[in-house]
């Protein structure tokens, strides 16, 4: 890996990359990027081939610390590579959540020989991480998990359930939350477990999206076996790891974390609506109506990038707690919920047949539009998240606060 010449200003790193850039990257119209369908195995080859490419050349990691592979340099950064890498290739889909959720929690909270082996080998381009947190019993109350660790001589053994693991079957690795006690109370029971996805005990299936897509899957632990060395901070305080990477899946989710690399759309699936031209092919350009409502989302996607920073700054500075990331995972999904309703009401009927060309995509968006309510842990528990822990209103009540978790009801007929 090229070395960062020491004291280099943003402008300079930014030139500098800008040269790398065009001599290394392919250069693409950020307007129309290559496909890179998350459920495809190919685009998953190509981004690690990207990020081996990004890697040799120094231009890997730049939030993360140099002991772990990275070049330990601030946002301003990571901002100014960003911007100058926009018109080329980038792997993006390594970016959530391999290296904003999984390597950021195990900067965190990792053991010094996980973060040389794990977080070097992501930057490398050797390595995906996966998140194994939820489960067919539900999402939302994650200290509830059922899947279970158990110690048998110096092994620990798995066996559970998890869902909704997006692109699990391109990853090496997951960071799968268990249970190690029942007698305590749940938060105080769990362990995080970093679980070899190609282990034998794992059954790996694909789940078939409504808009078609398989990037989801679903895994069935039968006996997974670990070493000590799997365990992520320490055995029952595997809360204190999910609590982590909860905060940063939000802030990855509503676009604002700092180990996120490249601000180009991925494989076009997030490219801004264009509602003049929307509005255009259905013959609606003079539509004063049509030109308020695309005012006012473009007005809510404006403010959804100020915010980012906002609340980086803040809760950087200590002006703003920490759960306060859950703002912005907020704010970026009621700004796609109104991007997506404003799209298709101007498409109209065109969303659903396909008529003017654009107007099947709007309908497409459509479909999948409340994935960005519940990745990252649903808009309501977000809600609850600002309410108790930025606003510090009452927590709302549990009844099974406190209570054994072997003694709390769950998943029983009442
Ligand atoms: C795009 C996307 C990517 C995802 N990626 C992953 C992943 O990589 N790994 C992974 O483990 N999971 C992943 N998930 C799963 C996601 O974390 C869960 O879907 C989410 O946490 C909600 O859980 P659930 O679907 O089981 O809903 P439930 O928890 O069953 O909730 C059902 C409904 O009840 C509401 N609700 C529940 N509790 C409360 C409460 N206390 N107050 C108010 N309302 C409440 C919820 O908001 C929701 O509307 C992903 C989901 C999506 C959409």
């Amino acid at each position: 890996m090229t070395s960062v010449p020491s004291a280099e200003s943003v402008a300079e790193f930014a030139d500098r990359a800008r040269v790398w850039l065009a001599d290394n990257m392919p250069r693409i119209d950020p307007a129309s990027p290559p496909a890179a369908p998350r459920d495809d195995e190919r685009s998953w080859q190509r981004a690690r081939e990207l990020q081996k490419r990004l890697y040799a050349g120094g231009f890997a990691g730049i939030c993360f610390p140099r002991e772990y592979g990275g070049l330990g340099l601030d946002y301003e950064y990571q901002r100014a590579f960003d911007e100058a890498s926009f018109s080329y290739e980038m792997p993006l889909i390594l970016n959530t959540p391999t290296f904003t959720i999984c390597c950021a929690t195990l900067l965190d909270t990792g053991s010094e020989a996980q973060k040389k082996q794990h977080i070097w080998a992501a930057l490398r381009g050797d390595e995906v991480l996966v998140q194994l947190l939820s489960e067919p019993s539900g999402g939302s109350d994650l200290a509830g998990v059922i899947t279970r660790a158990e110690r048998q001589g110096d092994r620990w053994v798995i066996n559970g359930a998890k869902t909704w693991s997006t692109s699990a079957f391109a990853a090496d690795y997951g960071l799968c939350l268990a249970r190690t006690d029942w007698d305590v109370p749940k938060h105080d029971g769990l362990t995080m477990f970093l679980v070899p996805i190609a282990h034998p005990g794992i059954t790996l299936r694909r789940i078939t999206q409504v808009n078609g897509s398989a990037e989801f899957c679903e895994e069935f632990l039968d006996g997974v076996d670990v070493g000590d060395d799997a365990v992520v901070g320490e055995v029952n305080a595997g809360w204190a790891v999910a609590s982590r990477q909860l905060y940063h899946e939000r802030r990855a989710v509503g676009q604002g974390s700092e180990f996120a690399s490249g601000s180009g759309s991925e494989g076009g699936h997030t490219i801004p609506v264009d509602y003049a031209g929307l509005a255009a092919k259905t013959g609606q350009a003079d539509n004063e109506r049509v030109k308020e409502m695309a005012g006012r989302a473009l007005v809510h996607r404006a403010v959804a990038e100020q915010l980012i920073d906002h609340v980086y700054r803040s809760v950087r500075d200590g002006a703003l707690p920490p759960a306060a990331g859950t703002l912005i995972r907020l704010f970026h999904a009621e700004t796609v919920t109104l991007e997506v309703d404003t799209a298709l009401s101007i498409a109209g009927s065109a969303g659903v047949v396909g008529q003017y060309g654009d107007g099947l995509q709007t309908g497409f968006r459509y479909l999948s539009r409340q994935s960005v309510a519940i990745g990252g842990g649903t808009t309501e528990m977000a809600r609850n998240v600002i309410g108790e822990r930025v606003l510090n209103f009452p927590r709302e009540y549990t009844a099974d606060r406190g209570v054994p978790f072997n003694q709390v009801r769950h998943g029983q007929a009442r």
